[in-house]
């Protein structure tokens, strides 16, 4: 074990906070082992590129974080990797697209900014039977309300800077997984040099202290206010797992103890969407999510702006549609909030 060789080194992750808070997300995981890296794509970078040589191949699910997907199209062809995307949700399209060089399985449930729900439990049978590593991102969950590990999942990939610090105030990323691939993944990360800063360990181990009321406050919230949204008069679409009206509702109900906090919605025309958000007081427009405070943004001019046109279209990411991180605010105060925007932002 690389603990007897190497002396505690911060970049090794092996100092005592380090190591206490590794010790802390591998538990909530569920798993043997767990990491923590400097952002939540330091832990999908090294991951992957632990895992993959010039000439393997990754299959993705079709929409995952921007982020992720522009690792693989902006870095992966320098290294020989092989990656294609999946052209839908449904098992079988993973399946048909599995490659005799494939090596990983990649998904990410529910995901960002959609909130389209993968059978996890699938997923991981399908990836064992074919003898291949699963891989899942579940910052949106959280181990609070989802746990891949108890469904067969191999490795779980975190952004930290979101409902594990949950202030909106750190980057920090996780991975847990089994003793013997993290030790894989460890190998490249003190290569690479990604370690979490010693002050952010403490941060973030504070933070994760009330992780589980923060999300359980956060999506007793979301499911007020999907609600709302869904019920008003001016809103087209919403995207909620905890609307019975999601496509993957019943799936969501299986995998998960709850539904989260994210959650999209887009407003019919009358509304000028960069109004609105400049409109609004309490909800902060901002790029970070899962913060206690409230905050809305457009994916298509800020997480997802890399993604080609096309691309982002076709999942259903418009340029009109509105990413909401619902915070711990009393839910009225929300909704005056939105209300008021309204009135601003409406085309006469
Ligand atoms: C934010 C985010 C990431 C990237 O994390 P950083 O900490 O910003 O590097 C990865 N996956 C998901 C689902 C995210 O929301």
């Amino acid at each position: 074990m690389y603990r007897s060789i190497y002396p505690r080194y911060p970049r090794y992750s092996n100092t005592p906070n380090q190591e206490y808070l590794c010790k802390k997300i591998a538990a909530l995981e569920e798993t043997e082992s767990a990491m923590i890296l400097g952002s939540g794509m330091a832990a999908i970078s090294t991951t992957l590129l632990s895992l993959l040589d010039s000439g393997d191949h990754i299959l993705f699910q079709n929409d995952i974080y921007g982020g992720t997907r522009n690792l693989a199209e902006a870095q992966f062809d320098r290294y020989g990797i092989e990656y294609s995307f999946t052209d839908t949700l449904e098992v079988s399209d993973f399946e048909k697209k599995i490659r005799d060089n494939t090596k990983v399985i990649y998904i990410e449930s529910p995901s960002n900014p959609i909130l389209k729900i993968v059978d996890i439990r699938a997923i991981a049978k399908l990836a064992k039977s074919k003898g291949l590593i699963s891989v899942i991102d579940n910052t949106f969950a959280t181990p609070v309300i989802q746990k891949p590990s108890t469904m067969g999942i191999d490795i779980i990939l975190h952004s930290a800077t979101k409902y594990f610090g949950g202030h909106s105030d750190i980057c920090a990323g996780a991975v847990a997984t089994t003793e013997d691939l993290k030790e894989t993944i460890w190998s490249l990360s003190k290569n690479l040099g990604g370690s979490l800063s010693d002050y952010t360990v403490w941060l973030l181990e504070r933070s994760m202290k009330t992780l589980s009321i923060r999300v359980k406050a956060q999506q007793e919230n979301a499911m007020k206010l999907s609600k709302y949204l869904y019920d008003h008069d001016l809103t087209k679409t919403v995207y909620y797992p905890g609307l019975p009206t999601h496509n993957n509702h019943d799936l969501a109900k299986r995998q998960m103890d709850g539904f989260g906090a994210m959650m999209s919605f887009e407003f019919d025309e009358s509304i000028h969407v960069n109004t609105f958000l400049k409109a609004l007081e309490l909800i902060k427009p901002s790029m970070s999510l899962a913060g206690v405070e409230s905050t809305m943004l457009v994916p298509a001019e800020t997480s997802h702006y890399l993604l080609k046109e096309e691309d982002r279209i076709a999942q259903g990411i418009t340029n009109n549609l509105i990413r909401f991180s619902v915070g711990i605010e009393d839910t009225e105060d929300v909704i005056e909030d939105i209300e008021q925007a309204i009135v601003k932002a409406t085309n006469k």
